[in-house]
């Protein structure tokens, strides 16, 4: 990916936080500018013209911003994958480790049908833990993967190699 690129140059960097050692990635200039927050989305449009999507999930938070609009754009329906305790029952859940401790998010449990096409979306690939748990999730319920997209995809982190099998995007990376 070239340096110029317009979205990263959106994108602030900020060291040490919310700890030391994590590079922070901050969408939010790029989402508050009217011109990058709309080409984003339209080349997100564009890796699925003529695809049959279904559905696409989105993951707990800034995942939800990217998933609403695309789903919007692209006509299909729209899924929320939450941390624990923000959905109401029916969910299924999953369990990821994190570097210390844990992680839980959640699903509704008829959110998908099996043989469904689902495109998941969230806005940082770094390890992959996430999006791992995620797929699960979506794989319980029978959902049929057609790709995953990430606006930003931390290369270093190589979180790709959770992901293995899968059609990957990711629109803005850092080596
Ligand atoms: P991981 O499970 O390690 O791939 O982490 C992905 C999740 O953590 C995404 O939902 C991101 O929102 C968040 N995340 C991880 N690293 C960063 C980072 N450097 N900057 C911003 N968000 C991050």
């Amino acid at each position: 990916m070239k340096n110029n690129n317009p979205l990263k140059l959106k994108i602030m960097e900020i060291p040490d936080w919310p700890k030391p050692g994590i590079n922070f990635k901050d969408i939010s200039p790029l989402l508050g500018d009217k011109k990058s927050f709309s080409a984003m989305i339209n080349e997100f449009a564009k890796l699925h013209s003529g695809q049959k999507i279904d559905k696409i999930v989105g993951i707990d938070a800034r995942g939800f911003l990217l998933a609403a609009a695309l789903a919007y754009k692209l006509k299909t329906g729209l899924v929320l994958i939450r941390k624990k305790g923000k959905l109401p029952p029916k969910t299924i859940s999953e369990e990821y480790a994190l570097e210390y401790g844990s992680n839980t998010i959640e699903m509704h449990e008829d959110s998908i049908l099996p043989g469904e096409k689902i495109l998941v979306i969230d806005d940082v690939l770094a390890t992959g833990g996430t999006m791992k748990a995620s797929v699960n999730m979506v794989k319980k319920l029978k959902g049929k993967i057609i790709g995953i997209d990430f606006l930003i995809e931390l290369e270093y982190l190589k979180g790709k190699k959770a992901l293995k099998g899968y059609k990957i995007n990711s629109l803005v990376k850092y080596g």
